[in-house]
């Protein structure tokens, strides 16, 4: 009688992009959405003791287009929760203007479960809505005016205009219609990446997006 090692099947698959070793292909898939959507990213960059004296390490830290950044864990799509990132997110939090997500699945998972991105950072939020009208993006609301009448930025994920309404993040409904198809896009060329095992560099071609000009004008 042999015994049976399938379970290790079931480990994740050590992959190489663009000189970072991730330790699934799931993250690495991150990566790519991250790219293709022009957001800057740093892999496993900065590890912290929690109070605790337990260490963490999260694996994106996630540039967004006006400088600040915000810390993305990527989790399997069955694991919603871990608490030693809640650990993290509230260490963190108390030293102000960070902010940790813990993201479940693929951008295509993500997506599909009706879940968004923020139009001004970028950052997976687990907002219950498609990608247009109101957004609540709590490290967002951090940094922009609060009240009404605020003016129109231009410098949101992808160049989309945006602008803070009483805590809210406001897009025009056109674009973020066109915004969400664009992270479509992205999610659904990040899933089908291949990348080859080991050091060499993969063949994934990089896209870009044109779209700056395809936003409809704001008020
Ligand atoms: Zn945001």
């Amino acid at each position: 009688m042999t015994i049976s090692t399938l379970d290790t099947s079931l480990k994740p698959i050590e992959t190489c992009y663009r000189g970072n070793r991730f330790k699934s292909r799931l993250e690495a898939r991150w990566a790519v959405f991250f790219d293709l959507l022009g957001l800057r990213w740093e892999y496993e960059v900065e590890g912290y003791e929690l109070p605790d004296k337990v260490r963490y390490l999260p694996d994106f830290k996630l540039f967004s287009p006006q400088g600040n950044h915000r810390w993305v864990e990527i989790k399997p799509s069955d694991v919603t929760d871990d608490p030693k990132f809640k650990a993290f997110k509230t260490a963190i939090a108390k030293l102000g203007g960070t902010h940790a997500q813990l993201v479940s699945g693929s951008p295509l998972q993500w997506l599909d479960k009706r879940y968004s991105l923020c139009p001004r950072c970028g950052v997976p939020t687990p907002n219950l809505f498609p990608l247009f009208g109101d957004s609540y993006c709590f490290p967002c609301d951090m940094e922009t005016p609060s009240g009404g009448d605020n003016a129109w930025e231009f410098n949101g994920l992808q160049g989309i205009p945006w602008r803070p309404h009483k805590g809210n993040i406001i897009t025009e409904i056109k674009n973020g219609c066109l915004l969400k198809r664009l992270a479509y896009r992205a999610a659904t060329t990040a899933q089908g990446a291949r990348f080859e095992f080991g050091e060499q560099r993969h063949e994934f071609k990089e896209q870009s997006f044109q779209s700056n000009e395809q936003w409809v004008g704001v008020r």
